[in-house]
């Protein structure tokens, strides 16, 4: 007994190792900004790279390369040509994904702009890109790889329509004290203030980073996230999008009114907003939206909106925690067709179950006489259990609480709780 455990112990003392050699061997200090157009229809899926950039950051972990939290409606994976070793991956979401559960994806062809930041190949390390999607019960496909032409990698600098690129102002507005690979970075990009509300967007960007830290689990983690903005003005104050807006030319593109939705937030135009922070460490994005009309939006490892009225400090810690962590909502009701999934199949979210296959799920942390599925009862009303109505549905999808962040703007209940912690720690080790 006592040699196995020596023995278990021994690989867990070289694990960290082997992790920190696969960066010393493969990458070098940097990052590689990939702009890519993710075109298609249901079913049909088309991954092509417009762009490479060598950007000065790599801004996450160096241990953890591999993702292993099956998050995410797609997966990009790195691999080393010679050997076919898988040397990176990172699930992400997407604006295109969403856009496929609308009824005109089934005919028409959509086109959108996405962006994967992957640490820089070294000199003499040959790779490839592969782009998986999830198959009909959510296990990842792949459906394109291409050979990386490092000759097509260029420098930022190769890209600049200025001759002198300006370095944008950062402001830092949460200094963690932690090396770039060992925190989260956190950018916050103001979106539709002109000079003239430089004051406003000083005083709001403030408050977004104070608004952060308000709820637990972010306000214990507060030593691991750090938080900068860029300095930057419009052309137009305010976001457009609603009927009855002014702004005619809204900045970067980001506008209400998503897919029909008067209070969703986003813009398609991701490659605008990835040149405003090119030079900036950044593992996650929010765009602080200069309007007192209420709305947001956030998809995961993709980018977070909120406006800046009465709820923001609610709408923010709700929708950062989709696109940061990738939960799913855990509320029935859904005024527009986007996200809509099937209670067939098992959703890959951590906080929401069909109990299709729960076993991934969070069946650990509820009590043994807790029934499944659990009454919507004042008896369970502090319990994990699984409460039928989430993911927009009332039949068939459950959550793990009567009231949560991701449900009804309440505190996170102990699941998502344990989800962004997580996270969070996989980006600091
Ligand atoms: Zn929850």
């Amino acid at each position: 007994m006592k040699i196995v455990r020596n023995i278990l112990l021994i690989a867990l003392s070289i694990l960290p190792v082997v992790s920190f050699a696969q960066w010393d061997k493969y990458f070098e200090n940097k990052g590689l900004r990939i702009d890519y157009s993710h075109s298609g229809r249901q079913g049909v899926d088309y991954f092509t790279i417009e762009a490479m950039k060598e950007i000065p950051f790599y801004s996450g972990s160096h241990k953890n390369l591999i993702d292993r939290t099956d998050n995410g409606a797609y997966l990009i994976s790195l691999y080393d040509k010679n050997t076919k070793k898988l040397i990176f991956s990172k699930g992400v979401s997407s604006l295109f994904n969403e856009w496929l559960s609308m009824d005109e994806a089934s005919r028409m062809c959509g086109n959108f702009e996405e962006v994967i930041i992957v640490p820089c190949p070294k000199e003499d390390v040959e790779i490839e890109i592969a782009f998986s999607v999830r198959d009909s019960v959510n296990n990842f496909k792949e459906v394109v790889r291409y050979g990386i032409d490092k000759n097509e990698i260029r420098p930022l600098d190769f890209f600049s329509k200025q001759a002198k690129p300006s370095v944008p102002h950062i402001i830092t507005l949460n200094e963690t004290g932690r090396e770039i690979d060992k925190r989260v970075d956190l950018v916050l990009i103001p979106v539709g203030y002109t000079l003239e509300d430089r004051e406003k967007m000083m005083q709001d960007l403030q408050k977004m980073s104070g608004y952060m830290f308000s709820e637990e689990p972010y306000k214990s983690l507060k030593g691991k996230i750090q938080i900068t903005a860029v300095e930057r003005y419009a052309k137009e104050s305010g976001i457009g999008g609603l009927k009855d807006s002014k702004v005619k030319d809204s900045d970067l593109g980001v506008v209400y009114n998503t897919f029909g939705s008067p209070r969703y937030i986003m813009t398609r135009n991701l490659w605008d907003v990835y040149d405003v922070i090119d030079r900036v460490p950044c593992d996650a994005i929010i765009m602080v939206c200069n309007s007192d009309t209420y709305g947001g939006g956030g998809i995961y490892n993709y980018y977070a909106t909120c406006y800046m009225g009465e709820k923001s400090k609610e709408v923010i810690v709700h929708e950062f925690s989709h696109s940061f962590a990738g939960l799913g909502d855990e509320y029935a009701e859904n005024d527009s067709q986007a996200g809509v999934t099937s209670s067939k199949v098992e959703p890959y979210e951590d906080n929401v179950t069909t109990l299709v296959d729960f076993s991934k799920k969070w069946g650990d942390m509820i009590d043994k006489d807790t029934p499944i599925p659990t009454p919507q009862t004042e008896e369970y009303s502090n319990k994990v259990g699984v409460f039928e109505g989430a993911s927009y549905i009332s039949k068939g999808f459950y959550r793990p609480y009567l009231h949560c962040m991701m449900r009804d703007l309440t505190p996170f209940c102990p699941v998502c709780t344990k989800s962004i912690q997580n996270i969070v720690n996989l980006y600091c080790e």
